[in-house]
């Protein structure tokens, strides 16, 4: 028997008000291949996998033979796209069940690419298999790196093609959640739904994520001011590992402040706080530096379309929301210096005195255009070999301060070292090698350097020496002649 089991899927998101989603079938794929299976991921979703199942593992995560328990649905949001007020809806994506996990919590199970929905508009429901590899990759790494985000449990070839300026090979990911509930869920019950449409989906989302605001006075209020404060988190954790999103639109920004979507994602590499490498973002809007704005903005809108239940009377509602939105910036900055402190090996609260090293750092790597990832390496380990790394006299002053600084902690330099080994990971996905394996992987059916760049991206933490292996020690390798004109796209 080749026969997955372990499903235990509910549907709860279909109690919510029928035009919230539709019910859609998968397309079927003529020739499905299974490229990747996440054996770890499938085994924390409780599921059991005999061995040799790759064909009724293929016939699965294609969508040809879903689980008897399966009731897939597109789920209905809006959003607005580089602030443009949209429709959307899940236009190539599909929410099959979600999967009860022991503890009692669930995980959506989703497919991404499956065919076309009522909410696809102009497009053709597909993905290509270039971009479900580079979905899989990133948001790996991204998980390893201790970055909430969906997780990706497979990949399947479907043998059919996708047309994107080029034939590409069309695909099938699977992708895990905690919910798919956006900012643009909101605003379309908001803007398209009757009164009760909006509150059960506040209800929903506060039971599913939030189960502690319950029985808040006004739980309204309190969702906007937890997933601000899980957002700016999130934002920090981001930016602390050079992770440019790309695409922060209100439709890809999640209620449980999970990073979703990753289309024109990147790391950079050289530090320029002015960084996009997004092919449709020509205004750079969803620049490195420009994250916490936009998150801010994104939750504003969050805070317009949840008005008419944080107060009956609407003047009041915007006063309680703008004191609300305010606090983003402090709560933002508090956790960006939180985690840049640790960057630096700084133990305790953190102080001006420590903002400032910081804020003299990063100046200094802009002015250098020094290797984001390697220069807090360099700060820990004082290794020769890595590069990138910032020179000169105000370089040397500013590293002895920092010297210093770390040996204030009342643990002293060794302290210093454990944080930064926990906070700054060695290897991160440099776009150079994510290309090298997705152009392998994607057009010479090749996989050997994808799944070794997917294996040593799944220990970012680990340190790297300069005997090490040639792989893990070429990874930390900045690309030669810096990103140049590095693009990315959504596929
Ligand atoms: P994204 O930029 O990936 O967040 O997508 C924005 C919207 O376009 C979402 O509603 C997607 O479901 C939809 N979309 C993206 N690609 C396709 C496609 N190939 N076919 C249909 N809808 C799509
Ligand atoms: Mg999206
Ligand atoms: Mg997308």
């Amino acid at each position: 028997k080749t026969e997955i089991t372990g499903w235990n899927l509910q549907h709860t998101y279909q109690n919510l008000h029928p035009m919230m989603f539709s019910k859609v079938s998968p397309q079927h794929a003529e020739a499905p291949k299974l490229r990747l299976f996440n054996e770890t991921l499938a085994a924390e979703l409780g599921l059991d996998v005999p061995e040799q199942s790759a064909q009724s593992l293929a016939e699965l995560f294609s969508g040809n033979a879903l689980p008897e328990q399966a009731s897939p649905i597109a789920q209905a949001y809006a959003g607005h796209q580089f602030g443009q007020f949209t429709m959307l809806g899940d236009g190539r994506a599909l929410l099959w069940g979600e999967q009860t996990l022991t503890d009692g919590s669930l995980k959506d199970m989703q497919f991404k690419g499956s065919g076309r929905t009522p909410y696809s508009r102009g497009g053709d429901g597909r993905a290509t298999l270039y971009s479900m590899l580079r979905e899989y990759l990133i948001s790996e790494a991204m998980n390893a790196l201790g970055i909430p985000s969906s997780r990706s449990l497979a990949v399947v070839e479907t043998g059919e093609q996708v047309y994107r300026t080029r034939m590409n090979k069309g695909a099938v990911l699977t992708r895990v959640s905690d919910s798919h509930i956006r900012v643009g869920t909101f605003e379309y019950a908001r803007r398209f739904l009757p009164p009760e449409a909006l509150t059960s989906l506040l209800e929903y989302t506060i039971n599913r994520h939030y189960p502690d605001l319950a029985e808040s006075e006004n739980p309204a209020v309190a969702l906007l001011e937890r997933v601000l404060q899980k957002q700016a988190e999130l934002i920090a954790q981001w930016m602390s590992c050079g992770f440019i999103h790309g695409v922060m639109n209100t439709d890809n920004m999640t209620l449980s402040a999970e990073t979703i979507d990753y289309g024109p994602c990147a790391f950079m590499n050289a530090f320029n706080p002015k960084k996009a490498f997004s092919s449709i973002d020509a205004g750079r809007r969803y620049s490195w530096g420009n994250q916490p704005g936009i998150a801010q903005w994104n939750l504003s809108v969050l805070a317009g379309a949840l008005l008419p239940l944080i107060h009956e009377d609407q003047d009041e509602a915007v006063k309680i929301a703008k004191a609300v939105l305010e606090s983003f910036e402090d709560r933002f900055q508090s956790a960006w210096y939180g985690l840049l402190s640790k960057k630096l090996g700084f133990a305790g609260d953190v102080t001006e005195y420590d903002r400032s090293l910081a804020d003299d750092l990063l100046r200094l790597m802009q002015q250098q255009e020094a290797d984001f990832t390697n220069t807090f390496l360099f700060l820990e380990t004082e290794s020769a070999w890595l590069e990138g790394i910032p020179s000169g006299s105000a370089f040397d002053a500013l590293h002895q301060k920092i010297r210093e600084r770390q040996e204030q902690n009342p643990g002293g330099r060794d302290e210093a070292i454990r944080l930064m080994a926990a906070q700054n990971p060695f290897i991160i996905p440099r776009n150079h090698q994510v290309e090298r394996a997705l152009t392998e992987a994607a057009f010479k059916d090749d996989y050997s350097f994808f799944n070794k760049l997917l294996h040593e991206l799944q220990e970012p933490y680990r340190r790297t020496s300069e005997a090490d292996h040639n792989l893990r020690k070429e990874l930390t390798m900045p690309p030669e002649g810096g990103d140049g004109d590095y693009r990315t796209f959504c596929g």
